[in-house]
Parts: C-alpha cells; sequence; structure tokens
C-alpha cells in the first residue's frame, strides 16, 4: 500500500508542526507545504497531492480563492479547510464551491489525520 501524500497550506509554521508530526505517526507522507494560496496552487500542480489541508485566512491569496483555482482544474480534488473563530461566511463560500470538510481551529493533530483518513477513504 503506498503512502498517502498530504499537502498543508497555512501561514501559521506552528500549524505545519502540528499536522505534519501527526502525519508522520500515521504515515501519511507530507509532499508539500504552502504558506499561502498562491504557493498552494503552484506546489498542488508540481506535487498532486491525495489530500490539502487549507487554511482559509493567508496573505497574498487566501485559501478560499486558491481552493477555488485548485478545484476549476481538479474537480476531484480532496480539500480540508481550516477555519477560525468569525470565519462563518467564508466557511460558507466554501460550501457554495463543493468543499465539504471543514475542521475548526484550535484543533488536535490527530482530529486532523482522522478527517483525512475519512475523506481518502471515502
Ligand atoms: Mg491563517
Amino acid at each position: 500500500m503506498s503512502n498517502k501524500r498530504l499537502m498543508i497550506v497555512d501561514d501559521s509554521p506552528a500549524v505545519h508542526v502540528i499536522i505534519e508530526k501527526a502525519a508522520r505517526a500515521n504515515g501519511i507522507e507530507v509532499c508539500a507545504h504552502a504558506k499561502n494560496g498562491d504557493e498552494a496552487v503552484k506546489q498542488f500542480e508540481l506535487t498532486i497531492p491525495d489530500v490539502i489541508t487549507m487554511d482559509i485566512t493567508m496573505p497574498i491569496k487566501d485559501g478560499l480563492a486558491a481552493s477555488k483555482e485548485i478545484l476549476a482544474k481538479y474537480p476531484g480534488a480532496r480539500i480540508l479547510m481550516l477555519s477560525a473563530m468569525g470565519d462563518e461566511e467564508l466557511v460558507n463560500e466554501a460550501r457554495s464551491i463543493g468543499i465539504s470538510h471543514f475542521m475548526q481551529k484550535p484543533f488536535k493533530g490527530e482530529d486532523v489525520i482522522k478527517e483525512i483518513n475519512s475523506m481518502i477513504t471515502a
């Protein structure tokens, strides 16, 4: 069985550390890191990850805009959107473009992995 490959997108370095640590402990390979939506689109095309954790609020290009671009080209992309308190409107907008997996910050790394596993096996 080949490892599942994850791209982590967040402007907070701490989020990368938490998710990568949990991913490694669960046999998920982190194939790419991005700190804004612009990098996320580029890294997605380079690495074609099985799943993405996508922060919403980031500089340069936010997670919603990046997700729109990725889904327009790769409708099967699996995106787990990481939202913060107060992001409700953005979450609703994300739902309207077909994103159905969300996790609210602060989260436990293990919970992110559980959600990722459910998305991959679904
Ligand atoms: Mg952020």
